[in-house]
């Protein structure tokens, strides 16, 4: 038994995904045809109060159709320093829309309004021209992190203000929700546009969907054809996708339990200098100097237990869907015994 914590999108369809899957009623999405997507795209729009959505391939896709349309060459987007947009998309934004980026350093991933504010370029011929704030809910790179609603607010009423447009990268903003007991609506009516992944946390295979206005998606239809994302009888994809919002949302507070038992046992050892605050499905620790990650990541391999070194001295591990009480039993064992 393989106990893998490497990421969440390392699930793979449960049966009965799988069963929605193969009784998909499909079409050519590029013609807007594909019954499954069109459904999918109302289903999540309506759950988040917003008009529109699209269905893209990956949530760095649904991220950089975003920024793509809410920008112009030049401008700046201002974001948290870990923010997955900036450190894990391939510098997509320089690439796809040709904007700089101000980065800010959070709290565990999270940024401020007053730090917001004080980010935003002067009207100067000198400067770039700032026009979009990105968060970040869940913060990856913050351990699963989770902003407080309240400071969100702030920063949409900075971002009115100052005539921003205001996108969040909510990869797993379904553990946030869970976690911090708040609805997908609330963070409809915060922000202009967001992006969400199915194959995350909520165990689908593939897919990602971007939430926003008509115009806004109108425009996202024709960025996601540019970027090579129009996809034909995809409603199969999709299918799973509904399944996972009908079927695995609550349950991912059964991952939260599990990722707290499990920081526990880790918080014992002697070799950890620290666990960051472990709000949701993510546990990153920090080593002593006396072993580094890749070598505590080889360590645990002897235990069947796949884990990622995110830097020299940290070490990732993320649970999800297929992981088991039993496997979490295990791991505790194994930390117990390191
Ligand atoms: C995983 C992730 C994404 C999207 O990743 P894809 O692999 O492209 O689907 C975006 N933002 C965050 C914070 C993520 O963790």
């Amino acid at each position: 038994m393989i106990i893998d914590y490497r990421s969440d999108t390392v699930t793979k369809p449960t049966p009965a995904m799988l069963e929605a899957m193969m009784k998909a009623k499909v079409g050519d999405d590029v013609f807007g045809e594909d019954p499954s997507i069109n459904e999918l795209e109302k289903l999540a729009s309506d759950m988040f109060g917003m008009e529109a959505a699209i269905f893209c391939p990956s949530g760095t896709m649904t991220n950089q159709i975003a920024i793509k349309c809410h920008t112009q060459p030049g401008d700046e987007v201002i974001c948290d320093e870990s923010s997955h947009v900036y450190q894990y998309e391939g510098g997509g934004i320089a690439f796809n829309s040709g904007a700089s980026v101000k980065l800010l350093l959070g709290n565990f991933g999270r940024i401020t309004a007053e730090q917001v504010l004080a980010a935003i370029q002067p009207d100067d011929a000198h400067r770039a021209h700032t026009s979009l704030v990105s968060l970040e809910n869940t913060s990856n790179r913050g351990g699963g992190s989770c902003y407080d609603f309240e400071e969100i607010k702030k920063i949409q009423a900075v971002c009115k203000e100052k005539n921003l447009a205001f996108h969040l990268d909510g990869a797993r903003l379904w553990n946030a929700l869970i976690a911090k007991n708040e609805t997908p609506k609330q963070y409809g009516e915060a922000f202009d546009s967001i992006s969400i992944c199915l194959s995350k946390s909520l165990g689908c295979p593939v897919g990602s969907l971007l939430l926003g206005k008509k115009t806004f998606i109108k425009k996202a239809r024709r960025i996601r054809k540019v970027f090579g994302g129009g996809m034909r009888q995809a409603g199969f994809i999709a299918a799973a996708g509904m399944y996972a919002l009908q079927n695995n949302i609550q349950r991912l507070a059964e991952d939260h339990t599990h990722a707290k038992q499990i920081a526990a046992a880790i918080e014992k050892k002697e070799f950890v200098q620290l666990v960051l605050p472990v709000e949701t499905n993510i546990i990153i620790f920090e080593l002593h100097n006396s072993i580094s990650a890749s070598e505590l990541v080889a360590k645990l391999k002897n235990y069947s237990i796949l884990g990622y070194a995110i830097s020299p001295n940290r070490v990732r591990l993320v649970v999800h869907l297929d992981i088991s009480n039993e496997m979490v039993a295990k791991t505790i064992e194994a930390f117990n015994q390191l």
